[in-house]
């Protein structure tokens, strides 16, 4: 814990920490040493984690980096939080994300971006930015993201670490400040698979408080991470030919292509027709549901109130506008668009099909094949202040993380190596509903 705390001061400029619990890990390392001498240590005793900032811990600050949460202490903490704490993680901290996890830059956040080690003039990617960067850094040995559109994994690519994000209902997501409930997950950011394996299996599981969970047992899958035999991959073709893709992230997955069969895997370039529907479904369920989901955010129930309201309509009017920051906005104001009566057929209902679409088009892919994989991002790390000039062009670079999003299919994005300018790049790796487990242990083979 001393180790980690040196290393979050030393690197206190890249801003990955919204808060860091000095005193109270220095504590609770003790406890946990006292339990490991005396042979009643969890599973997870030592491990040193850091939470993402929109994840609720008792009696401790949580803001989901907006101003409306800034000072707002939960009462309780998120049910991955309990299993965590089980198990004898120490949290150290928590971490720096999009407002609300509604970014792909970590640049939304009220307490500003956080720089990416690998170059600071870079960004460390959203939403979980501060958590990768966490991890990158070694500010801690493993940190916990949410991940609704590709949040754990394209900062992890970003930072070169690795990125998980379970199927969906497979991890409970009481206490996890919502951002888009049908898409939400939460995920282990670690530099090891094994570390992925473990978490996730601390993690997952039936949780009476999120009715949404499947009731299925959680795997061992720690115990279980061994070589696997010869596999059946799909890439998207898309991937090589669109002029959308950065060369070398291109060149990192032909290279993959080819070793893959090389080792005698069977590797097919196959087409998705909805390709071109996956950010815009995407951002009109992600926003319709973030609109509903933010409603609570009153200036009564939680937070911040404007110290210049002076009745109900006021307080509402004035809490939000001075609480919620532009992005999360602009989304509550497309998002309650999209859900108001004259255009809800024309574009929530039709995204809901679209959705339904894709996810069976997933579904039908992995059917076939064992994987399907695909950079976890079209470029790597962009500079800071991008995001601010064009939003579309950030939504736009979702493009390859959303669709595991939308099928709810888990998925997991690898370091791979450095571009020529030393930014790290990810592939990511998508595989059927609740095969976290091979996807697990194929992971195995990138690294
Ligand atoms: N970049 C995506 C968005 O802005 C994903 C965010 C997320 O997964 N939380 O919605």
């Amino acid at each position: 814990v001393k180790n980690y705390l040196d290393q979050i001061k030393k690197n206190a400029h890249l801003n990955a920490f919204n808060e860091v619990f000095e005193q109270e890990s220095l504590i609770n390392a003790k406890n946990v040493d006292d339990r490991i001498k005396n042979g009643t240590a969890g599973k997870l005793a030592g491990m040193v984690i850091a939470i993402k900032d929109n994840i609720c811990y008792k009696g401790h600050q949580v803001s989901a980096s907006s101003k409306i949460l800034k000072d707002f202490t939960s009462i309780y903490s998120s049910t991955i939080v309990e299993r965590l704490l089980a198990e004898d993680a120490i949290i150290i901290g928590r971490c720096n994300c999009d407002e609300f996890a509604m970014g792909g830059a970590n640049e939304t956040s009220y307490f500003g971006p956080v720089k990416n080690m690998a170059d600071e003039t870079k960004v460390s990617g959203g939403s979980s930015g501060g958590s990768a960067v966490a991890v990158q850094a070694n500010m801690c040995h493993a940190a916990i993201g949410t991940d609704t559109g590709g949040s754990v994994r394209q900062p992890a690519s970003f930072c070169g670490v690795i990125g998980l994000k379970p199927t969906y209902g497979r991890v409970s997501r009481h206490g996890i400040i919502a951002f888009a409930s049908s898409f939400d997950q939460v995920g282990p950011i670690t530099r090891s698979v094994e570390d992925a394996a473990l978490l996730l299996e601390v993690m997952a599981g039936p949780d009476d408080y999120d009715s949404t969970l499947a009731q299925q047992e959680v795997p061992a899958f720690s115990a279980h991470i061994e070589k696997t035999g010869k596999k059946k991959i799909a890439y998207l073709q898309e991937a090589i030919s669109s002029p959308g893709v950065d060369a070398e992230v291109k060149d990192v997955l032909v290279k993959y292509i080819d070793k893959l069969r090389a080792d005698g895997h069977t590797v097919t370039p196959i087409a998705f027709e909805q390709l071109d529907y996956l950010v815009p479904a995407y951002y009109i369920l992600a926003m319709a549901e973030a609109s509903s989901n933010l409603a609570r955010y009153d200036g009564v129930h939680y937070g911040y109130r404007s110290p210049s309201a002076d009745d109900l309509q006021s307080t509402y009017k004035r809490s939000r506008s001075e609480g919620f920051g532009k992005e999360v906005k602009r989304r509550i104001m497309l998002g309650t668009f999209v859900l108001s009566a004259g255009y809800y057929d024309a574009y929530y209902a039709k995204a809901q099909k679209v959705r339904r679409l894709i996810r069976e088009k997933t579904d039908q892919i992995l059917n076939e094949y064992d994987f399907i994989l695909v950079p976890t991002a079209p470029e790597p790390a962009f500079a800071i202040g991008k995001e601010e000039k064009d939003p579309v062009v950030t939504y736009l670079s979702d493009i390859f993380t959303v669709q595991a999003s939308l099928a709810g299919v888990p998925a997991i994005s690898l370091p791979v190596g450095n571009n020529s300018k030393g930014l790290p790049l990810g592939l990511q790796l998508l595989a059927k509903h609740f095969n976290e487990q091979e996807l697990l242990n194929f992971s195995k083979y990138f690294l």
